[in-house]
């Protein structure tokens, strides 16, 4: 199994775990989701969708992003640039955090060892068992810079 397979097959998983029905559609869209590998809001995802299966509908794209967030399969992170929804997937240990670029809404991805750990310790500080933490870095790209 490919990735890919390994995401749709877990998915279909929880679906049957949480007695619901399997969906041929539904199943187009997390395949397509997690292929786009990248930050995604639901507007963008369906718009893209609507091209390969037009039967699928905007409700349902939002459900099924909705879904896999509670299955902790995906995660929503709303970046200030266009005040949207991004989702993501997510596999087995893939924390990182983001910069994100205020002229070209590019988003990067970065991981920072001692960055984790001193958030554990900020947290351990204030009597906090941390279970969770969001870190949003913005800036102008160096590419955008150049372009000035
Ligand atoms: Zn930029
Ligand atoms: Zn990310």
């Amino acid at each position: 199994m490919n990735s890919t397979e390994k995401y749709l097959d877990k998915f279909r998983h929880k679906v049957k775990a949480n007695k619901m029905k399997q969906s041929y559609q539904r199943d187009i869209i997390v395949n397509f989701f997690y292929e786009s590998k990248s930050h995604i809001d639901a507007e963008t995802l369906y718009a893209n969708l609507k091209e390969i299966e037009p039967s699928i509908g905007h409700t349902t794209v939002y459900r099924t992003l909705k879904l896999l967030c509670d299955f902790n399969m995906a995660k929503a992170h709303t970046f200030v640039i266009k005040n949207t929804t991004y989702f993501e997937p997510i596999d087995e240990d893939t924390h990182h955090d983001h910069i994100i670029c205020s002229r070209c809404n590019k988003i990067v991805e970065f991981l920072d060892e001692e960055i984790e750990l001193l958030q554990e310790e900020i947290a351990k500080k204030y009597g906090f068992l941390m279970t969770d933490h969001t870190l949003q870095i913005y800036g102008i790209c160096k590419e955008c810079q150049e372009k000035e």
